[in-house]
């Protein structure tokens, strides 16, 4: 039969070397020995991370880098004290940044003509007084006592960094919370965490219209009360100044609250132990029941600091911008402690990419000179249905590195995103790693000077420091170019210390798979490596397909399908079958202006059979759909697409971003079964 790995092999060759780069690329065989050399053993890995670990702030000097005496119960950097707080302000005044922009905020354009009404900039010195005084206000008004966990329920605006850099000022911890999740969803994570306070906002912009938040914080502390959990207080930052339901008792104004305390008032910044932890923050919950991932504060630093130089390359002048929501992993640290703690200008933003129209991005882009960008490839996706012009009528030519994160980037979209966004002189990648991971793990390192290669669709090689392989069921490690799943062999800094409350779990999910072999960090993610050694992610590991025989991951036959001209995002499930073992059943949404058709289900098999063979072609179904389920972080969930096509329950559906787009598969399944 014909491998319908052979679409896949012709990308792993495809090497790519943005022009401007021409003199600085790594001959692979080199990079494989630098590489190599970071992680030999025990002593090169701690070196490695030493070297970085000695650039940034510490009150105190650790003893030992790695001690690995209780695995998986790995802690770094033992004995050493620093605050992530003092490294994102104190330490960025004392080296002469006091007056630089460190963050520069847009809101949500209200105007006709795109503009934004609300910009604000707020230089290191704001967030160093700001956030000072928030710590003030938390120790002395609400009794926050160091290692108490704060839940927030708040949008994007600049109060959230603020409040962030304040309770890691005093050792407290947060629990942030993406604000488009429900009441049930936020409930949960409030009790899961013990907090007595819960901070929000009145409302949000998106789209257009006012969110209203509070109202959303009121049914989940009502849940909560139910359940047996008081919460004390909820605090209300004023954004949207919507009407909201106001419980005298319980409710108070941050404003209010912020009243009385001095303009220049100094609280003194805590001494974290390296392994004390900084923050607890929940996976996506794309494969099932979120889990909450426990970091720490040194090794989660050092990690942070590591790879914006590294994969980043950040300096001084960079204007640098990761879309995410801060609620999620990426946000926390590439948006807020990443940046910050490299003394950087870091933008964040109010709203959505495809409102007032799709070229907010872009337009944004070229009013703040944008340097480094950082997205999905969802947002890539939706932004490929519509013409280029929208993007590319505005200077996006400051552009010199642009990465995704957050699932498979199809080599189509990655084409399109270093065509468009990139005019095919950056460098483009798509940086793998996972909430727990706390920092990302492969690319290709601007940062050393120079880089390896780029390749549409591979997630690059392992940072040094790190090493990565690819196992079978039975743990042996397969050959590049063969299947398996991915697994993280050595520790590294950045990595979740525990779960938080469940660190049974931590070891099952974590290290369970492969127990019998050792200490192996299984990442749940299906994987195979190249000959040159670049890591490609190719789906899920829960969401393979078996056909005929051969396992194949999602993003194989979704990026096949992607491919063809006419379609912008596809979903591919297995539906089980007596004789072939599994059925890929695939979603496709459409590029805009193009309407689904019998023919255009006969247009697409031809093309999935011309680029992946007849094996997976002859009996794949194909069904179209507006919208795919995914996600709120905009990640498809797959998971809900194979019950559909089984006719089994949903599962938790409670990370879902609308119910309508299951409707819709539902629907769209029932017209070809
Ligand atoms: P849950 O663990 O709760 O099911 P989740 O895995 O989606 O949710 P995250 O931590 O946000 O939660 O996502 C990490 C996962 O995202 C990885 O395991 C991988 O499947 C996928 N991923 C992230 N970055 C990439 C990338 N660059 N290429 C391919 N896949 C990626
Ligand atoms: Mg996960």
């Amino acid at each position: 039969m014909a491998d319908p790995m052979e679409a896949m092999k012709k990308e792993f060759e495809n090497r790519i070397i943005p022009p401007s780069w021409k003199d600085r690329v790594w001959e692979i065989e080199d990079y494989r020995k630098f590489h190599e050399d970071t992680i030999k053993d025990k002593e090169s890995i701690e070196k490695w991370w030493e070297k970085w670990a000695n650039e940034i702030f510490w009150f105190r000097k650790w003893d030992r880098a790695l001690d690995d005496s209780n695995p998986p119960f790995y802690r770094w950097f033992v004995g050493g004290e620093t605050n992530l707080a003092y490294l994102c302000t104190d330490w960025q005044i004392e080296q002469g940044r006091k007056n630089k922009v460190a963050i520069i905020w847009e809101g949500e354009p209200v105007k006709e003509n795109g503009e934004p009404v609300e910009v604000r900039k707020l230089t290191y010195y704001d967030l160093y007084r700001e956030s000072n005084r928030i710590a003030a206000m938390l120790k002395d008004k609400l009794g926050v006592k160091k290692d108490e966990i704060l839940t927030f329920y708040l949008p994007m605006i600049p109060e959230l960094p603020l409040f962030m850099l304040g309770v890691q000022r005093i050792g407290a911890k947060h629990s942030i919370v993406f604000s488009g999740f429900s009441a049930q969803a936020l409930a949960v994570r409030i009790m899961d965490a013990g907090a007595r306070y819960v901070v929000t906002a009145d409302g949000v912009y998106r789209r257009g219209k006012v969110l209203n938040l509070k109202a959303i914080v009121d049914d989940a502390v009502k849940i909560c009360e139910q359940e047996g959990h008081k919460v004390e207080k909820v605090i209300v930052v004023k954004r949207a100044g919507n009407e909201i339901p106001w419980n005298d008792s319980r409710d108070v104004w941050f404003e209010d609250l912020m009243a009385d305390i001095g303009k220049n008032v100094k609280v003194e910044c805590e001494k974290m132990g390296s392994e004390d932890f900084s923050f607890i923050l929940y996976t996506s919950g794309t494969t099932g029941r979120p889990k909450g991932a426990q970091h720490s504060v040194g090794g989660y630093a050092v990690h942070l600091y590591t790879t914006m130089k590294l994969i980043f390359d950040i300096k001084d002048d960079d204007i640098f911008w990761c879309t995410a929501d801060i609620g999620w992993i990426t946000g926390h640290s590439y948006i807020v402690y990443g940046p910050l703690m490299c003394g950087a200008t870091t933008m964040m933003y109010e709203g959505a990419p495809d409102f007032p129209d799709v070229s907010r991005w872009a337009a944004m882009i070229e009013r703040y000179g944008v340097t480094i960008f950082y997205t999905a490839p969802t947002a890539i996706r939706m932004l490929m249905r519509f013409p280029e012009e929208n993007y590319t009528k505005y200077d996006m030519s400051t552009l010199r590195i642009i990465h995704s994160v957050g699932e498979p980037i199809n080599p189509e979209a990655w084409r399109w995103y270093y065509r468009v966004f990139g005019r095919e002189d950056v460098v483009c990648s798509s940086t793998w790693w996972m909430t727990e991971t706390g920092g990302m793990l492969t690319d290709h390192f601007p940062g050393l000077g120079k880089i390896i290669p780029l390749k549409p669709g591979t997630n690059g090689y392992p940072i040094p420091g790190v090493r990565m392989e690819v196992l079978d069921d039975e743990g042996n490690s397969v050959k590049p170019g063969e299947r398996g799943y991915l697994v993280i062999s050595t520790p590294w800094p950045g990595m979740l210390m525990t779960l938080f409350k469940d660190p049974n779990r931590f070891i099952d999910v974590y290290f369970g798979k492969y127990k019998s072999k050792g200490w192996y960090y299984y990442t749940g993610d299906f994987a195979m490596f190249d000959e040159d050694g670049y890591v490609w992610v190719l789906g899920r590991a829960d969401d393979i397909l078996k056909v005929a025989g051969h396992r194949i991951g999602t993003a194989e036959i979704e990026s096949a399908m992607v491919s063809h001209p006419d379609v912008a995002e596809a979903a591919c499930v297995g539906k089980s079958d007596p004789v072939k073992g599994e059925i890929p059943i695939i979603y496709v949404v459409l590029r805009e202006g193009v309407e689904p058709s019998p023919d255009m289900v006969n247009e697409l098999k031809k093309h999935l059979r011309a680029t992946l063979g007849p094996v997976v072609a002859s009996d794949a179904v194909i069904t179209f759909v507006n919208t795919l389920p995914k996600t709120r972080s905009g990640k498809i969930m797959r998971r809900l697409l194979r019950a559909v096509a089984e006719g089994k329950e949903l599962g938790d559906v409670t990370t879902l971003e609308s119910e309508v787009a299951v409707e819709e598969a539902k629907k769209a399944y029932e017209m070809v079964k």
